[in-house]
């Protein structure tokens, strides 16, 4: 990605679409999992807003939407708890305005594909329900995308630990971040400093935009990957691009890449700490933080869910005795979801660099190294960090 421009960046990324074995609409269940923990909060600030400010019209966004099931998930959790509070209130509810954001590459057509007659909320099954108008918003939420005092809630899940765009040190063209494609442990302090920064401008120009496009007493909320503590150089924060780069050296060693192309491959990704979070917002000052938290979201959430085949949770339970047997069963299970999240999500940007013919090979190297990390380690890194965050519109 060195020599990328924002506007490059943009015309890159994008979950992979479809709905085939290696769709993002087939592997988001982490993000489904994450969107879970925060649905409470969620829907409590949706109900709270709209009882405050009984209007006809709720307007809501979803910031980096994506597609498949998570495309219209935060939406209607919103929607549905506004429609109940109306029903205790007696109040009618109220016309709903829907913005699905992502970037222009996002597989918008799958999202308007699936959601059928989604323009009446049925009751009853009929289109007499309440209107709920939904429209595709593409472009870079690091960017103005709507009117001035358009909107009243916004959402955002998985979505801004995603820079705006490659920091400047590695765009330059000189090689700062040898054998490692993103922050690891070992990169050098400037490299974590440019990350740093790039989010900071980033997340900056967010909340500007948000600023703008918000109505006062508006909500939003925000929920990304995060870092436990302020040291970015822990290896839980960094194992899993780091042995995407040990499968990427690999395949230079077999000779299927260059090794010069690994040098100048580094993915615009960086999980904050609250501390940053929190005093950008502060900084930037449009925002009033009614709520921030750190929570970790659960792997093991994931073991019961359709990804993993019938046959595979079978044999998982027929080996619960051993105990051993088990666990490397389970670092298998980890290895397998994780490679394949991070593949669906990351081969737009590996196609652009290296070509597509690596995806299989790469990822079944990178498969096999998670799992003996996994299985070295005795224990499965079972959670992932994440921040959610609520403001309100000052
Ligand atoms: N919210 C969904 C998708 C999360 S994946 C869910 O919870 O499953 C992250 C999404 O953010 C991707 O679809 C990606 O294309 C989008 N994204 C990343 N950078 C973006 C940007 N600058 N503007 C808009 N969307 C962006």
């Amino acid at each position: 990605m060195a020599g990328s421009e924002q506007v490059q960046l943009q015309r890159v990324l994008h979950m992979n679409s479809g709905e085939g074995e290696t769709s993002y609409a087939k592997n988001s269940t982490m993000q489904k999992v994450i969107a879970s923990y925060t649905k409470s909060i969620r829907k409590d600030l949706a109900r709270d807003y709209y009882r405050d400010h009984l209007s006809d019209k709720m307007v809501i966004a979803d910031l980096g939407c994506s597609t498949g099931p998570n495309a219209i998930l935060m939406a209607s959790d919103a929607i549905q708890s506004i429609i109940s509070v109306c029903s205790d209130l007696g109040h009618p509810p109220p016309e709903f305005q829907v913005f699905l954001n992502d970037l222009p590459l996002n597989d918008f057509n799958s999202i308007f594909r699936s959601l059928g007659d989604y323009n009446y909320l049925s009751q009853g099954g009929d289109t007499e329900g309440q209107l709920c108008l939904i429209f595709g918003a593409p472009g870079s939420f690091y960017g103005r995308l709507f009117p001035s005092g358009s909107l009243n809630y916004v959402v955002s899940s998985t979505s801004l630990h995603w820079l705006s765009e490659m920091p400047e040190v590695l765009q330059e063209g000189s090689v700062v971040n040898k054998g490692r494609i993103c922050l690891s442990k070992t990169s050098n302090p400037s490299v974590f400093d440019a990350y740093k920064n790039q989010f900071q401008a980033g997340f900056s120009l967010f909340l500007k935009c948000r600023g703008v496009e918000m109505m006062k007493g508006g909500i939003m909320v925000l929920t990304f990957m995060a870092r436990r503590g302020s040291d970015p150089s822990t290896e839980e924060d960094s194992y899993a691009w780091e042995l995407l780069a040990v499968a990427l050296m690999d395949l230079v060693s077999v000779g299927l890449i260059e090794e010069q192309k690994v040098d100048f491959f580094n993915v615009p990704f960086y999980a904050p700490s609250m501390d940053e979070v929190e005093q950008e917002i502060i900084n930037e000052g449009s925002f009033a933080i009614k709520n921030i938290e750190l929570f970790e979201a659960s792997y093991n959430a994931l073991l019961a869910d359709q990804y993993f085949e019938e046959e595979k949770q079978e044999e998982i339970t027929q080996n619960t005795s051993n105990g051993i047997q088990f666990s490397h069963l389970k670092a298998r299970h980890y290895a397998e979801l994780t490679a394949r999240s991070n593949w669906v999500v990351l081969e737009s940007m590996i196609r652009n660099h290296f070509g597509g013919e690596i995806m299989e090979e790469l990822f079944k190297r990178y498969c096999d190294l998670l799992e003996e990390y996994y299985c070295s380690r005795g224990i499965v890194l079972e959670l992932i960090p994440n921040i959610i965050v609520a403001v309100e519109r000052k």
